[in-house]
C-alpha cells in the first residue's frame, strides 16, 4: 500500500471504537486494509470484536505478502526445493488455492507472487516492466510448481512465489464468521476492505441487508447497483482498485497469468456473491480473468455450488446471473 494512503487511513480509522444503543462496531487497518466489524449490543460485544480483531492480526502474519517476516514470505524465500512445514491457515489456504488455480485453468493462479512483485502495482516501485522481464517469469508462475506433502509446502523453481492477494480477505472473513457463530451472534456485518459479508438478516429485522456495488466510473462512495442479500458474502474484484497510467494506458492489478500483462477485456468490475468468503474471493479475480462468457461456461459446470455474479462492463452496462438480488439499479442492464 502506498505509504501516503496508509496514513490517511490510520489518521481517520485507527481502532475506532463505537458504540450506539443497538450496535458496536470497531474498525482497524489490518491485512492491508480498513478492517470493520458490526454486532448488536450485549455484555459481550466489546470482548468478542477484540477475539476478531486479535485474529486478523494473527493471519496477517502468516499470510502477508508485503510482510517480509510473515509466515508467507518466510515460505517464498525458504522453501525453493527445500520443504518447509506449515501452519494449518496456510495449509489449508494454498491447498484451496491450488484447487481453485486448477479448475478456473490458471485463470485465478496461486503462483503469480514473483509477477506482481515485478509490477509492484499500488506500491512505491510500481513500474511497466520490460517484456523480456515478463516472458523471463511467466513460465514459473503456474500453481503446478508449488508441491504440497503431508504439511509441508515447497517450491519447484525460486520464481514459483505464492501469492495470496486474491483470496487472503475472503478467508479472514469466513474466520471472522466463524468466531462470531461460535459467540452465538446472529446478525453481523462483516467489510475487510469491499469484502462484505453480511451474516443472518439485517439487525433487528427480518429483511435482506442492502449492499452497494461502487459505480465503476464514480467514486468509491457512490454505488451503481444494491444488492439485496442475507448470510452471505459479497466479493468484487475490480480494474479501478490499484492502478496507476503511463503515456495513456491504464494498468491494473489483476494480470493475465497467460501474459504476464493486466487483463484486458470488456469487463471492469466482477462481484461474486457466494456463502463461502475465500471462494467468492478467489473466483472474483478468476472471472475478470475468464471474462463474461467463460465465467458462464464455468458457472453452467459449477451449478450446484449456488454462485451468483454481478459483472459490470467498460460501456458502463451490467448483467448478472441472479436478477432477484439487484434491489436498486442507476446503470443500464446489457442486452
Ligand atoms: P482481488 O482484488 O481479490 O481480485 O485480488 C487481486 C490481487 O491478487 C492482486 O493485487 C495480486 O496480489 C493478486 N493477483 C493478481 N492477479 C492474479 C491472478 N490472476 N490470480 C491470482 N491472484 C492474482
Ligand atoms: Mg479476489
Amino acid at each position: 500500500m502506498k505509504k501516503n494512503l496508509k496514513s490517511f487511513f490510520l489518521f481517520f480509522i485507527f481502532l475506532v471504537s463505537c458504540t450506539n444503543k443497538k450496535t458496536v462496531s470497531r474498525a482497524d487497518f489490518i491485512i492491508g486494509t480498513i478492517c470493520s466489524i458490526k454486532i448488536p449490543a450485549s455484555k459481550n460485544a466489546d470482548a468478542i470484536l477484540e477475539k476478531c480483531f486479535a485474529e486478523l492480526k494473527r493471519l496477517d502474519k502468516i499470510l502477508s505478502a508485503n510482510d517480509e517476516n510473515s509466515e508467507l514470505s518466510k515460505l517464498n524465500t525458504s522453501a525453493f526445493l527445500n520443504p518447509v512445514k506449515v501452519s494449518p491457515e496456510l495449509l489449508e489456504l494454498v491447498a484451496f488455492s491450488k484447487m481453485v488455480s486448477k479448475e478456473t485453468d490458471g485463470a485465478f493462479e496461486l503462483a503469480i507472487g514473483s509477477l506482481v512483485k515485478l509490477w509492484g502495482i499500488g506500491f512505491e516501485n510500481e513500474r511497466v516492466p520490460h517484456e523480456s522481464e515478463i516472458k523471463e517469469l511467466l513460465p514459473f508462475c503456474k500453481s503446478e510448481n508449488i508441491k504440497i506433502i503431508d504439511e509441508e509446502i515447497f517450491l519447484e523453481t525460486a520464481n514459483s512465489k505464492i501469492d495470496l492477494g486474491a483470496v487472503g480477505k475472503g478467508y479472514a472473513a469466513d474466520r471472522m464468521v466463524e468466531i462470531l457463530k461460535s459467540e452465538n451472534v446472529e446478525s453481523a456485518i462483516i467489510n475487510l476492505g469491499g469484502n462484505i459479508y453480511v451474516l443472518g438478516k439485517k439487525f433487528f429485522t427480518n429483511e435482506n441487508w442492502k449492499i452497494g456495488l461502487r459505480n465503476p466510473s464514480g467514486a468509491p462512495t457512490d454505488s451503481a447497483l444494491v444488492l439485496q442479500v442475507s448470510n452471505t458474502s459479497v466479493v468484487t474484484s475490480g480494474t479501478y482498485e490499484r492502478c496507476f497510467e503511463q503515456n495513456g494506458v491504464h494498468y491494473h492489478h489483476i494480470l493475465d497469468p497467460k501474459t504476464g500483462y493486466p487483463v484486458k477485456n470488456n469487463l471492469v468490475s466482477v462481484s461474486v456473491i457466494c456463502e463461502n468468503s475465500t471462494y467468492a474471493d478467489a473466483l472474483s479475480t478468476a472471472f475478470l480473468v475468464l471474462g463474461y462468457e467463460k465465467s458462464l461456461d464455468f458457472l453452467k459446470k459449477n451449478y450446484s455450488k449456488k454462485i451468483s455474479v454481478v459483472f459490470m462492463f467498460k460501456d458502463g452496462t451490467y448483467k448478472t446471473t441472479n436478477e432477484q438480488l439487484i434491489a436498486e439499479d442507476k446503470m443500464m442492464p446489457a442486452h
